[in-house]
């Protein structure tokens, strides 16, 4: 009985970067639990060949090719979505990327990069799915930040200061639509092996520091990541608004 709180049979979810890395762990779990998933990426091969083995489980998967840096691009495809699956109940703002390099020689390029597709991307995508859940009177929106919206570490400043602002804006969307039954959320991962994440996957220096310094002692597996996802695009968290949910093995709770 309880366990139908995180059901998401009949939801309709889209996943930002979700054709691979975290992203896709998150639109599998969620189709798992129920939810018809639209995938997102700009690499349309890549894309395809993750929606293929999501859709051989028998789950119920689509794709929408855009880059989530073009607001009009966005615009054009939430609206396409809902004309053809139907209304979006849960958006999650997965899409980002790093760039690392010392603050007193980074490029104005790079930190627009960054800013483009952290920030505004986040932004321009909860707008526009945003607008149509207010009209509807229901949704769930959930971003992803990182232990950067808390902590700073060396070569990582503007990352840093992305995750910081989707924190932020975490927190002014949900104070502005929880009343009309939207809940804004942030899911905040620690240290994920994925490509983006592969320099360090692969710096044995870095990964020995890494499970000292994380009280479980390890990386995380994307897997993990499911629980949390599912957990905020379902009833289950009808009454949680701008909460930064850590899934760090312990990272951000000490020192
Ligand atoms: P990956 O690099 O493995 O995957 C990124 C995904 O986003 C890909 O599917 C990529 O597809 C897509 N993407 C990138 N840019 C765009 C764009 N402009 N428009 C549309 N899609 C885009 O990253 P992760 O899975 O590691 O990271 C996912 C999120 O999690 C990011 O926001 C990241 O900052 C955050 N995070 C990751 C952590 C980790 O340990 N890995 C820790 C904390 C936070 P394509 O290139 O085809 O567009």
């Amino acid at each position: 009985m309880s366990l139908k709180l995180f059901d998401l049979s009949g939801r309709i979810a889209l996943v930002t970067g979700s054709s691979q890395g975290i992203g896709y762990a998150m639109a599998a779990g969620m189709a798992r639990a129920g939810a018809h998933v639209v995938l997102n990426g700009r690499d349309t091969a890549k894309l395809a060949k993750a929606a293929v083995d999501l859709r051989q489980e028998g789950l119920k998967i689509s794709e929408s090719a855009f880059d989530v840096t073009d607001s009009t691009a966005i615009e054009a495809a939430v609206s396409e979505i809902e004309a053809s699956i139907g209304p979006i109940d849960v958006l999650i703002n997965n899409a980002g990327k790093q760039h690392r390099g010392p603050a007193e020689e980074f490029e104005d390029e790079h930190w627009r990069d960054l800013f483009r597709t952290n920030v505004e991307s986040t932004f321009f995508a909860a707008r526009s799915v945003g607008r149509r859940m207010i009209a509807r009177k229901r949704g769930k929106i959930i971003n992803i930040g990182s232990v950067q919206s808390e902590l700073g570490r060396p070569t990582i400043v503007p990352y840093t200061a992305t995750k910081g602002a989707v924190k932020m804006m975490t927190k002014g969307l949900a104070a502005e639509w929880a009343k009309h039954n939207i809940q804004v959320n942030a899911i905040a991962p620690g240290y994920f092996v994925t490509e983006l994440n592969k320099a360090l996957v692969e710096n044995a220096e870095f990964s020995d520091w890494l499970c000292k310094r994380t009280p479980a002692g390890r990386w995380g597996d994307v897997e993990e990541l499911v629980g949390a996802a599912i957990f905020l695009a379902s009833n289950a968290s009808n009454f949680i608004n701008g909460h930064i949910l850590m899934v760090d093995g312990g990272l951000t709770a000490s020192v």
